[in-house]
């Protein structure tokens, strides 16, 4: 490891990096960090195969298991004390737990490291609220998934994702630190923008918090309107509008809670929007329910298509394809050939088509335009 300027006045390198759990994120993260940064990383996850995996994986350079702890005050067991040694030369410690434990291993790496903290909380404020340490900068990567743990952890997660720092109020941490950071960021594909942590909680809320609560509200719904026919009817785009809704129920139910207060509002407004539209379905007031779905897609269709926002999901396309032989051979072709990796591929079993009608999901919605405007100067007809 280059030894660093503590006072900041050289810029600051970050060659070895601590991760504390090894999950989606954190596992993602090890990948590019490793892959693409270049840097060692040293993790410590609470199950122990995860680090084993990652050792063999060639993504660690070290690994120990972590302890179970409810709190940071209380004594280390010396097996704990040599775990969190492996982060005592690191130049950035990432806590990638559920919010909840974050404050707790931000003070432990403390502690152990002198380096940066950073943490990837999905909320800023209840995190920027209860951590202490001056070296800590809030961090929060708009990519992810429905899935949870390592195995599902991608190199590329972070490509084109927006990755937002929270700095402390007051902050004083040296340029060339914050500087660091964002560089090593921007190695893995993401692109680093400062937020304030509670105009960061209240946007997030709006387009990651909230949407959650509404693909799981549709689908209750179903559920609970399902008389045994229904299931066959949502497996087309119902299924798609509610892809959220799979996501693990204890990190969301965990996500909302700590959004509480920014949530609680929005979900009040959203409540207040449903009432407007359902008393303009009452009243049969066409022009209302004209100007509801007006101002909706007129704010969705100026939405950027480059890069990822905060709900993060694999963009889908649907094609229709000619009865013939070799026609979703050709299409995977052409998308190859132009490097865009097909995620999934559904044939839909409804259809108002008499041919094929396939739907790809691709990893964002840049690739997404691109691949529907290779397969339109194909012939192909997309959507
Ligand atoms: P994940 O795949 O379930 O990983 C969670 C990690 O935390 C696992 O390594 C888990 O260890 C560990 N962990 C759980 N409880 C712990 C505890 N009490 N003490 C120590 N470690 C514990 O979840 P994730 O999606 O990576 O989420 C992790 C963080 O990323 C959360 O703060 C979340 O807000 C944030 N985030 C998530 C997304 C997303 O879309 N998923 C996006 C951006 C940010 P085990 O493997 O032993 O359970």
């Amino acid at each position: 490891m280059a030894e660093n300027d503590t006072a900041g006045r050289l810029p600051y390198r970050i060659d070895r990096i601590g991760i504390i759990g090894l999950g989606l994120i954190g596992g993602s993260l090890a990948r590019a960090l490793r892959l693409r940064a270049g840097a060692a990383v040293v993790g410590l996850d609470r199950d122990i195969s995860t680090i084993t995996r990652a050792l063999a994986d060639g993504i660690l350079t070290a690994g120990a298991q972590l302890p179970l702890l409810h709190d940071a005050e209380a004594p280390l067991s010396d097996e704990a004390k040599k775990s969190f040694s492996l982060l005592s030369d690191c130049d950035l410690v990432i806590i990638c737990t559920p919010v909840e434990f974050i404050p707790m291993y931000v003070d432990l790496a403390a502690r152990f490291s002198s380096g940066l903290i950073t943490d990837v909380a999905s909320v800023k404020q209840p995190v920027m609220q209860k951590v202490a340490c001056e070296r800590f900068i809030g961090g929060h990567p708009m990519a992810g998934s429905e899935r949870q743990g390592y195995n599902y952890s991608s190199e590329s997660l972070f490509e084109n994702a927006i990755y937002v720092l929270c700095l402390q109020e007051n902050s004083n941490l040296p340029v060339s630190k914050v500087k660091a950071l964002e560089e090593l960021i921007t190695r893995t594909g993401a692109a680093p923008m400062h937020m304030k942590a509670r105009e960061h909680d209240r946007a997030v809320a709006a387009v990651s918090h909230l949407p959650h609560v509404a693909a799981s509200a549709l689908s209750v719904m179903a559920a609970r309107l399902d008389d045994g026919n229904l299931a066959r009817l949502a497996a087309g785009g119902f299924r798609d509008i509610t892809r959220i809704a799979s996501s693990d129920p204890d990190l969301w139910a965990g996500i909302c809670r700590q959004s509480g207060v920014e949530l609680a509002e929005l979900l009040e407004k959203t409540i207040n929007l449903l009432q407007e539209f359902h008393q303009s379905l009452v009243d049969d007031d066409i022009d209302s329910m004209r100007r509801f779905f007006f101002q909706g897609a007129k704010y969705r269709d100026g939405l950027p298509v480059d890069g990822r926002g905060a709900l993060i999901s694999p963009s889908s396309l649907t094609v229709y394809l000619n009865d013939q032989p070799g026609e979703l051979g050709r299409v995977a072709a052409l998308l190859g050939e132009e490097g865009i990796n097909i995620r999934n591929i559904r044939i839909r079993e409804y259809r108002a088509y008499e041919g094929g009608c396939l739907q790809l999901l691709l990893p964002d919605s840049a690739q997404t335009v691109k691949a529907a405007w290779i397969l339109r100067e194909a012939g192909y007809a997309c959507d």
